[in-house]
């Protein structure tokens, strides 16, 4: 297949296996960069943020719940881009696939950039704004250059951090003194009600 940036995604998957997308689908016209927040029960619970960047998601795996508070800056972990057509995907993946587990979209929305993101890629800092269900206004990621064991390890480094700004919709949600759901913003479901759900439970009523 073309060098479609999708190198790493594909190479951990086996298509037939994962009902994950395999290629991004053309897209007539150019209509607005879309954002997708998954919450994946993989081996580790997870919330992966993906951002519409040069055709292809490109996607942070955050071990806490992104927040509205500008205090909670929270870690996020660069990796692997997949399709486009994941801004739609919701599914449990099979046991002895890659990232097994169930994925919900826990928000989804548009994304605008306040900067050429690609650029932002480069440099490791991209300030954005997020108009979804429940992360709303301007938000920044910054390529922190640390290690996991907090030394410098330089480029190679997949350590990034998900800060809010202080701005209304972060105002309004102090204010507010709610939590965010835990909820799909596609199904309604959580990952625990999607996970009973999954057509690998199916299994139990076929024997
Ligand atoms: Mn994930």
């Amino acid at each position: 297949m073309a060098d479609d940036g999708l190198e790493t995604y594909r190479a951990k998957r086996t298509a037939g296996s994962t009902p994950e997308p395999m290629a991004s689908t053309a897209r007539a016209g150019r209509g607005p960069r879309m954002f997708v927040v998954h919450q994946h029960d993989a081996t580790r619970m997870h919330w992966d943020l993906r951002l519409e960047i040069d055709g292809v998601l490109c996607s942070w795996a955050v071990p806490k719940e992104p927040s509205m508070d500008p205090e909670d800056k929270r870690l996020a972990l660069k990796s692997e881009t997949p399709p486009l057509d994941y801004v739609h995907f919701e599914a449990v993946i099979p046991d002895g696939n890659y990232g097994a587990g169930p994925m919900i979209a826990w928000d989804r929305g548009l994304f605008r950039p306040l900067i050429d993101p690609a650029q932002g890629m480069l440099d490791g800092e991209i300030k954005f704004e997020l108009y979804g269900y429940k992360l709303r206004g301007a938000f920044t990621l910054v390529h922190t250059g640390k290690g996991t064991r907090g030394r410098f390890s330089g480029r190679g480094s997949n350590d990034w951090l998900l800060i809010k700004k202080r701005d209304e919709p972060a105002l309004e949600f102090l204010a507010g003194k709610q939590e965010l759901s835990g909820a799909s913003v596609l199904s309604g479901l959580t990952v625990d009600e999607l996970d009973a759900r999954a057509p690998r439970h199916q299994q139990v009523l076929r024997a």
